[in-house]
């Protein structure tokens, strides 16, 4: 089927309490890792493209990718989104060249400003069917050229108006996740029973908050992967070091998407997977020099890890033939 926007697969994901996922894609192995996974277990996906990416592989080459992946897995909605658009130029570049869904990221200006420039890719996008996700708070971390070092949570009582006034379909919120595999600092977390570091709960009470001014809107949580420590200990015993990697745990976001969620970003776990398993083969296999060796296996990883996500915590399994 054609690419498609984020209008019903939200619906679907908001009625039915779960999320869809929202994977970042940089090259080939990855297109092919996610999608191979959603076609297995019959999810839809939403595929995203941020600035960094676009530098780093080109516009049309990720374009071409996600056609190419849309023609080889015909029964799987896919839609391909901007991630953090800085500008309207941006936005509407994308637009022009394909996307379906595109994100303006007006969170560091002013309240008023970032309506302005929202509503303004708004309507641009929405005359050309694509749908717009805007973003109220700000999320501390660093995501390719996205970065803060100190974020602010949202701020429920501006929600509707912003939503209102702007027209957007979705809407990022910042209740305690962050960019990056580094998500919280050993200080801040506290020590289960099995000597695992917990992180600070997400706030629910804000997103409660948030979803009762607007009922049935889509909420989006963004630096949300869980940064799985067996990935974390793989790196480290095969050369890397991330010491204190540490991510937010999938329970929570388990039941964010059972709430007004209705898509959750993962880009920092499929980066550490595949980069585990890439080290783990160059360790054991010295002698090895062609890249199809070491990224089939990475390939396969990412798979998996994406299928873990679809069944276990964002819950869309077994809805990618129900939501159109
Ligand atoms: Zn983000």
């Amino acid at each position: 089927m054609p690419l498609v926007n984020t209008k019903k697969m939200f619906e679907h994901a908001y009625k039915n309490g779960y999320a869809v996922g929202a994977f970042n894609v940089n090259n080939m192995e990855i297109v092919q890792g996610i999608t191979e996974a959603c076609k297995e277990a019959n999810a839809p996906v939403i595929l995203q493209v941020s600035k960094g990416a676009r530098a780093y592989a080109n516009h049309t080459y990720l374009v071409k990718l996600v056609e190419a992946a849309a023609l080889e897995c015909p029964n799987v909605p896919i839609a391909l989104h901007l991630d953090h658009g800085p500008d309207f130029e941006t936005c509407k570049s994308c637009i022009d060249g394909g996307f379906t869904s595109v994100m303006i990221d007006g969170s560091a200006h002013s309240f008023k400003d970032n309506i302005e420039l929202t509503k303004k890719v708004v309507e641009y996008a929405h005359d050309r069917g694509v749908t717009v996700e805007g973003e109220l708070g700000t999320l501390a971390g660093i995501e390719d050229e996205v970065s803060h070092a100190e974020g602010s949570y949202t701020r429920p009582e501006e929600v509707e108006e912003f939503v209102t006034k702007t027209g957007v379909d979705s809407l990022a919120i910042a209740i305690g996740t962050s960019h990056g595999a580094y998500k919280f600092k050993p200080e801040q977390c506290t020590v289960n029973e099995n000597g695992i570091l917990v992180p600070p709960p997400l706030r629910f009470d804000i997103l409660e908050e948030v979803s009762k001014r607007l009922p049935n809107f889509p909420i989006v949580l963004h630096g949300s992967s869980s940064v799985p420590q067996e990935y974390v200990k793989m790196v480290n015993e095969f050369g890397g070091q991330m010491p204190n990697a540490i991510g937010v745990p999938e329970e929570q976001l388990r039941e964010a998407a059972k709430l007004a969620v209705c898509k959750i970003n993962i880009d920092s776990d499929i980066r550490l997977a595949m980069t585990a398993t890439v080290r783990k083969f160059m360790v054991e296999h010295p002698d090895k020099f062609d890249p199809r060796e070491y990224l089939k296996p990475a390939r396969a990883t990412i798979k998996d890890i994406v299928k873990h996500k679809l069944i276990n915590v964002l819950g869309c399994a077994g809805n990618g033939d129900k939501c159109l």
